[in-house]
């Protein structure tokens, strides 16, 4: 990966290259950043820049063997962490049979969040970890000789998953690295890391996108123009792996409509069609059901920000705009913190696996009751 395949974050890029080509390259380092600001994809392009035989002030070169291998993500001195699940109860539980899956999705796209790792592999949030075996294997695996006479390269996805004892099996390895070994770990949650590893390492906060760098990035990723990314990336507020999920789901589901028909129904407690359309809910995916929850989150916000008259953060697109200059009078202080909690709470539900009709009828009766609270 190149630098100039990262959206944005120019000052990072600039910074990392400053360190490579003045030899200041730390061997413990923390790209430190929320879900689709580019953590990974920043860390992928520091390790090509660092491996590229014929770089340029700007770039990798992207034709010399080192480049090519990055390419095909193949370079035997690249090497990657990842939290995975244990198949089966006997021998060692380490990342071995997940690299395969991994390539494929980093090959696919570097802004990937936790819920394409977890769908690539078949599991469930709660079974990923880094595994005590896993971290004796990255010991072994660092320790080894480069193959090529540059750096060894780890980059360590979401090293918050790692365990306690995972996480002192690799101290000694931070403290004290071998001979030209890079560790870049890449957090969207960095508050979760041990201390002792926290202090030990040169942290790089990756800021968020702005909409118009998330947009234009994502329209070139996704194929998407650009009016469409804008209206992704308002309702994702920058986080571009969310919204080319929401992409995805919304090529299925006209989220618009579904809104306003939806919010129609509430505000009459029309019994049949909240019940229709709690079928019609319970029939999509989950991953759908989730970005229409997100969606609506979104619209609810965008209610009160029209409210206070901050017409500048206000993030729509021209028909988003029509019915909430009609349904923004509805949500207001009185009415605002419940209804996001309750949709937050359901989202919640539906990636545990609650019956989505059970959850989507119980939300729409409880909607109900909040819109026809007056405003005081
Ligand atoms: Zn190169």
């Amino acid at each position: 990966m190149l630098f100039s395949d990262v959206v944005a974050q120019t000052t990072l890029s600039n910074r990392f290259r400053e360190c490579i080509k003045s030899g200041n390259v730390a061997h413990a380092q923390l790209l430190d950043g929320a879900e689709g600001s580019g953590a990974l994809a920043l860390a992928r392009a520091y390790a090509q820049y660092l491996h590229c035989t014929d770089r340029t002030e700007e770039d990798s070169c992207g034709k010399c063997t080192s480049c090519v291998a990055h390419s095909k993500l193949q370079h035997p001195d690249l090497h990657w962490a990842f939290p995975f699940f244990k198949k089966d109860s006997s021998g060692r539980s380490i990342s071995a049979p997940f690299q395969t899956a991994w390539r494929e999705v980093m090959l696919d796209s570097a802004y990937i969040g936790q819920e394409e790792w977890l769908a690539k592999i078949g599991a469930d949030k709660k079974q990923l970890f880094i595994s005590v075996d896993e971290a004796l294997e990255i010991n072994r695996k660092l320790r080894l000789k480069a193959f090529h006479s540059g750096y060894k390269v780890l980059i360590f996805w979401l090293p918050e998953t790692m365990r306690v004892d995972t996480a002192n099996k690799l101290l000694k390895l931070i403290e004290e690295p071998t001979d030209n070994t890079v560790i870049l770990f890449v957090s969207q949650n960095s508050d979760k890391l041990l201390a002792t590893i926290l202090s030990r390492l040169q942290r790089f906060k990756v800021p968020r996108l702005s909409d118009e760098d998330a947009a234009s990035g994502l329209a070139k990723i996704a194929g998407l123009t650009l009016e469409q990314a804008m209206g992704l990336v308002h309702v994702t507020e920058g986080n571009i792996t969310a919204a080319k999920r929401l992409a995805k789901a919304s090529s299925e589901t006209p989220d618009l409509e579904l809104f306003s028909a939806w919010m129609r129904a509430c505000w009459a407690r029309n019994a049949e069609s909240m019940m229709m359309q709690a079928n019609d809910f319970a029939a999509q995916g989950r991953e759908a059901q989730k970005s229409f929850i997100t969606y609506a989150l979104h619209m609810v916000r965008q209610c009160i920000v029209g409210n206070y008259g901050a017409t500048s953060l206000v993030r729509l697109t021209s028909g988003e705009a029509v019915f909430l200059s009609k349904f923004q009078k509805f949500i207001h202080h009185q009415n605002v913190v419940k209804i996001t909690s309750l949709l937050e709470a359901a989202h919640k539900d539906i990636t545990g696996n609650v019956n989505s009709k059970i959850v989507f009828m119980d939300l729409s009766v409880q909607i109900h009751m909040l819109l026809r609270k007056e405003a005081a």
